[in-house]
């Protein structure tokens, strides 16, 4: 017989404590909505356990009794992921007080953390262990590492160390059953069988929980030199590219593209952070060189390769940060446009990648395609070029008219962008991932074969479809 709801909750406080299961609607509240405000569900409650241990025992009661799980992280992501459904038979374990870090081994360059410590808390607890790590994004104040490694984050530094499923080198999960996987064991290689650690990375909370992992730590580079360069169109914004990753190879550690649409949008809500190069641009370009000689060497690598780019045009303008609170507000400008997005109202989200070399044909005819249909839009583009992903993202014509624009024209515009992403062998997910809002792409787009395996793997892992339902994968 299964067990009524005060019955569940009782059995839930006797494992994480009766302040650990909030129910009161005020206090709920927080878990039921995502960060945009675009989804919103109900939930019998939100569950905050203390340690693994008790993620284990709060899956295997809801395995027992058949009820669904949504993991939820900082709550930062993009695509309605870690918002339970409207039924209200869910609940939300949130790892929010799983955020210690239980050990640093310099030598091994790795640090032990639990999922639910902060990205920039585990940014600062490298440095005091006087070590570097690289993930970086714009949410990186409350997103949490189980939340980064569950959407495979990207963020601004993949060029040169990879998505987040780069940066781990192991895991502990809570299966669907409750059952506990541990690969902590901080190997750089381990060929014994199947990599279990890569199918929770990007899982989306889909396959379990996600309690800790082991993440890489790098030296700390001894300079870095941040550069805002104009360039005349996306063409030419690749030429620079490529002029950078000769020039410097895997000094080059960021490469971030604004259009002038974007840098209006900076400019109107944020005027502190308007671009300080002169006129208005095409695109607008952040590069980042990081060095571990000396900062004159660095430097000096930035003003040649520079120069070379004014000469040949594909740079029209440039200021080089000459310090590091110029350099900060230089990735302020970059990091502050979704949300200046989001002071605007809706837009008409898509995270894209494509192969660099396609990315300037993609913008030209979207844009065409799109302009031509719909004239008065404006087209937020802006993202991480040295990575091939775009953010594109579409909005009415005014702020007033965001609402209504995104209610009546979103999937015909998606529809309309996604069709151009699979004619250039694009990916519909660059970063965000699939959460909800994709969920009917994928079939289309990773095509049967792939589909119905990720179902096998899926059906076999979670056979009762308790963990996130509904999202990443429909069965
Ligand atoms: C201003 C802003 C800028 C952003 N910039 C970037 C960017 O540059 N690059 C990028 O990739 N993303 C970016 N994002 C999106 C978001 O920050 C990332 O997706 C982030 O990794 C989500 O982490 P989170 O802890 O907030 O996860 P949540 O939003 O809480 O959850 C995300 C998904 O992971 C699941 N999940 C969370 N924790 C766990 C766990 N421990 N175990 C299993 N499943 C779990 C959830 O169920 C959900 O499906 C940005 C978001 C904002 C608001």
């Amino acid at each position: 017989m299964s067990l009524t709801d005060q019955e569940l909750i009782s059995h839930l406080q006797s494992i994480v404590g009766a302040e650990q299961v909030i129910t009161a609607p005020a206090d709920l509240e927080p878990y039921l909505i995502d960060w945009r405000k675009r989804y919103r569900g109900q939930a019998i409650a939100a569950l905050r356990p203390a340690n693994t241990q008790e993620v284990s025992e709060i899956v295997k009661l809801c395995a027992a009794n058949l009820i669904a799980i949504v993991p939820q992280g900082g709550n930062t992501g993009l695509c309605g992921g870690a918002t339970p459904n409207a039924t209200g038979r869910q609940v939300v374990i949130s790892l929010q007080r799983m955020n210690k870090v239980r050990a640093v081994d310099t030598s091994n360059q790795t640090i032990t953390v639990e999922a639910g410590v902060v990205l920039q808390t585990l940014q600062e607890e490298a440095a005091k262990a006087d070590r570097y790590f690289p993930l970086s994004l714009g949410a990186e104040g409350s997103c949490m590492i189980g939340g980064n490694l569950s959407t495979n984050a990207g963020g601004t530094s993949v060029l040169r160390y990879g998505n987040t499923r780069e940066l781990c080198l192991g895991l502990e999960v809570v299966l669907p059953n409750g059952d506990i996987l541990n690969s902590l064991r901080g190997l750089r290689k381990d060929n014994t069988g199947y990599d279990l650690r890569d199918l929770f990375i990007g899982a989306e909370g889909s396959l379990g929980i996600i309690t800790a992992a082991v993440m890489k730590l790098f030296p700390i580079p001894v300079a870095q030199w941040t550069a805002l360069v104009a360039t005349p169109s996306a063409e030419r914004a690749v030429e620079l590219l490529n002029r950078f990753q000769a020039g410097a190879s895997a000094q080059l550690t960021g490469f971030e593209m604004m259009s002038d649409e974007s840098l209006a949008l900076l400019k109107h809500y944020y005027p502190a952070l308007a671009s300080p190069l002169a006129g208005e641009n095409p695109y607008e370009v952040l590069v980042e060189i990081s060095d571990y000689e000396s900062s004159e060497h660095a430097m000096q690598l930035m003003e040649n390769i520079l120069e070379g780019a004014l000469e040949s045009g594909c740079a029209s303008d440039a200021i080089v940060a000459s310090n590091i609170a110029q350099a900060r507000k230089f990735w302020d400008m970059r990091e502050h446009i979704p949300l200046a997005q989001a002071d605007d109202g809706p837009n008409i989200k898509h995270d894209v990648s494509l192969p660099i070399s396609a990315i300037p044909a993609f913008i030209k005819t979207c844009n065409a395609l799109l302009k031509t249909k719909y004239p008065t839009i404006r087209v937020i583009n802006y993202g991480h070029l040295g990575d091939g992903n775009l953010h594109y993202n579409v909005a009415g014509p005014t702020s007033a008219e965001t609402e209504s624009f995104f209610t009546t024209y979103s999937k015909e515009i998606q529809a309309m962008v996604y069709a151009e992403v699979e004619r250039l062998n694009g990916s519909i997910s660059a970063e965000h991932g699939v959460g909800q809002q994709k969920v009917d792409y994928l079939q289309g787009h990773r095509g049967n074969a792939a589909f119905h395996l990720m179902q096998s793997i899926k059906k076999a892992i979670d056979p009762n479809n308790l963990m996130n339902p509904g999202k990443v994968i429909n069965l």
